[in-house]
């Protein structure tokens, strides 16, 4: 890691959908061990600039810098790989499987690559986990409330229960930068909350960078030690959370005054 800089940034990013610019000039910085939100009305940006950083969408003109290290140019597999993680808004989970064998895996495609697959479609089943694997898994089941879901299918969890192993499966890969677009949505107060305090928890225990796509912005507030605030592309907007929310530009534009 270079001393100094934000384990994750993107700078000066523009992405174009034919004559659209839908992310113009953007800069964001996520520095160590901290939540950074991103927030702003629909069709902001907001998830074309998630796709930036998750190396899905490449931009027109901009860098994306991990550690300070150019990625701009890598595949959405090398960032994998070299630590960041992402969850999807709509979750993508494995019908038949059960929690337990979601992490597990999670864990085999970071820590072994390329056996996973042989694993699951030719033999049918997962191998038994190694000691090892079980003590990770289980840690994480434990932190994410997955105790009483643990064997159950994917199928048929609730939103919640299944948010929280989207969640999980990200953090077997063990991240240093989790992107996460969208964690509360469909979720009822119950659920957001006890989303709120597994996300608080998770990144301040094992040093992870997050960066939050939310449109909960009391959610986002509560929990990013700095806001972004994108509207049409641009970022109008960033700071400490109080800071954001008073700011006159944010109030006119974004939260309807
Ligand atoms: P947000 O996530 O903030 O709601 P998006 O990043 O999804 O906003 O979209 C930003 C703008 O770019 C919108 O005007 C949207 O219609 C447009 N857009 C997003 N993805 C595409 C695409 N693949 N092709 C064309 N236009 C797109
Ligand atoms: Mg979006």
């Amino acid at each position: 890691a270079v001393r100094g800089r934000p384990r994750l940034e993107c700078v000066d990013v523009t992405v174009r959908f034919g004559g659209l610019v839908a992310v113009d000039k953007a800069n964001l910085a996520v520095p160590a061990g901290t939540i950074v939100g991103l927030v702003g009305p629909n069709g902001a940006g907001k998830s074309t600039l998630f796709g930036v950083l998750s190396g899905l969408i490449r931009p027109a003109n901009g860098k994306v810098l991990l550690e300070g290290e150019d990625i701009t140019g890598t595949t959405a597999q090398s960032r994998a790989a070299s630590g960041i993680a992402r969850t999807f808004q709509h979750t993508e989970l494995f019908d038949s499987l059960t929690v337990r064998d979601h992490l597990v895996l999670a864990y085999r495609a970071k820590h072994e690559k390329s056996r996973v697959w042989t694993d699951l479609f030719t033999i049918g089943s997962l191998r038994p986990a190694s000691k090892t694997e079980r003590e990770t898994v289980d840690e994480l089941i434990e932190q994410l409330g997955l105790v009483p879901v643990r064997n159950r299918p994917a199928l048929g969890l609730p939103l919640g229960t299944a948010r929280m192993l989207e969640l999980g499966r990200a953090l077997a890969t063990s991240p240093r930068v989790l992107l996460l677009d969208e964690p509360s949505s469909g979720l009822d107060p119950n659920e957001t909350a006890q989303m709120e305090e597994v996300l608080r928890r998770v990144v301040d225990e094992r040093g992870i960078s997050a960066l939050l796509v939310e449109h909960d912005v009391e959610l986002v507030m509560r929990l990013s030690s700095a806001v972004y605030v994108l509207e049409f592309g641009k970022m109008i907007a960033s700071g400490p959370p109080e800071q954001v929310r008073n700011d006159p530009a944010v109030r006119a534009a974004y939260l309807g005054e």
